[in-house]
């Protein structure tokens, strides 16, 4: 048998490095392609939500990115959701600890005049939801109304208690003119093999920092927002619980769609019937299209290798058309405050 000389090891060793470094900056450049290959608003042909005359005390709502939403009718402001800190994608990859932004969080506070929130209420307890509750009921009086797992967040960041309610499911909470009621629903299942991704429960305070496995679900709620001029779900997950909104009347769903389009058009059809069909809703922002990844302000769809948006909107358009002919499809606009709901003319 003849034998390697050190010259021919020496020599394999070289083309087996050459060739490895080819493949890593071949896979490299087609992530760093992936990532980038993103579909664009822009493609989207929605009309905008009707403009309706503002007066003094109408209902208003601003999108602040991903699900976070202000709600406000001139005397009373709602938060859905707090997530102004913003952990970057290598944050995310490799679970670096991560904790509240102070000072995108006081920018957004004060640039948002949320002067009179008297309610914050995330729709789940995942970092992407519920990760600035704490810091952002700090700083203000406003209760943390959610799950018993956000009101760990809550402790964690050092809220009074008395600041914090555990929702009992069903129920009616009021804050000034506004109803809120949290349904129990389900959660987008995203996860391999059809589960929720960092779901369970959080059973002591969660301090931070902290990797962002550590906000796990709770419980995935739709939320009903009721005032005297009209009524809102907010639907930040993707998911459905049937039968959950029976008897439930709203003028406006704000959709979830995050990672939508990966659990196929059967079940995005199922999803828009339990929220829209249901509800008898005239009007649907979809929410929760936006990278989460990106700095606050920035709103950029996902990459199509995750998720591509402009294929839900074409087929939430199909539903629309099939099963609720009378409502119309509206791309939300970071930052906008929108009248929601058109008010009767005051008696003559
Ligand atoms: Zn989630």
């Amino acid at each position: 048998m003849r034998t390697i000389t050190p010259g021919e090891l020496r020599s394999w060793a070289k083309r087996t490095a050459i060739t490895t470094a080819a493949i890593v900056v071949v896979a490299s450049v087609a992530v760093v392609w992936l990532w980038h290959d993103r579909a664009s608003l822009e493609d989207i042909n929605w009309q905008p939500y009707p403009a309706i005359e503002p007066s003094l005390d109408a209902v208003t709502v601003n999108w602040l990115g991903v699900t976070t939403l202000l709600f406000d009718d001139g005397e009373t402001q709602i938060l859905i959701d707090g997530f102004f800190s913003r952990p970057s994608l290598a944050d995310i990859v490799f679970g670096r600890p991560v904790e509240s932004d102070a000072a995108t969080i006081n920018f957004v506070l004060d640039k948002y005049r949320m002067r009179r929130l008297a309610a914050i209420i995330p729709a789940h307890s995942h970092f992407d939801h519920a990760m600035d509750i704490g810091a952002i009921g700090n700083r203000s009086s406003a209760s943390i109304l959610g799950s018993a797992t956000s009101a760990q967040i809550a402790r964690g960041a050092g809220v009074p208690e008395d600041q914090i309610i555990v929702a009992t499911n069903g129920s009616e909470y009021s804050f000034g003119q506004f109803t809120v009621t949290l349904i129990g629903s389900g959660h987008a299942p995203i996860g391999w093999g059809g589960a929720v991704p960092y779901s369970g429960s959080i059973n002591e305070p969660l301090s931070t920092p902290a990797p962002i496995s550590a906000w796990r679900e709770g419980i995935s709620y739709s939320i009903v927002i009721a005032h005297p001029y009209g009524t809102t779900i907010v639907q930040a997950s993707a998911g459905f619980l049937q039968g959950a909104l029976g008897g439930v009347n709203a003028d406006v769903v704000m959709l979830g769609v995050g990672l939508l389009g990966g659990l196929g058009r059967n079940y995005a059809e199922q999803y828009w019937q339990a929220l829209v069909s249901t509800t008898g809703a005239k009007h649907v922002f979809p929410i929760h299209f936006d990278d989460f990844t990106q700095p606050f302000g920035e709103i950029l769809l996902y990459p199509r290798a995750l998720d591509d948006f402009t294929e839900t909107a074409a087929w939430f358009e199909e539903f629309g058309a099939i099963w609720d002919s009378d409502t119309r499809l509206h791309l939300p606009e970071f930052g906008k405050t929108v009248v929601l709901y058109p008010q009767a003319s005051p008696e003559a």
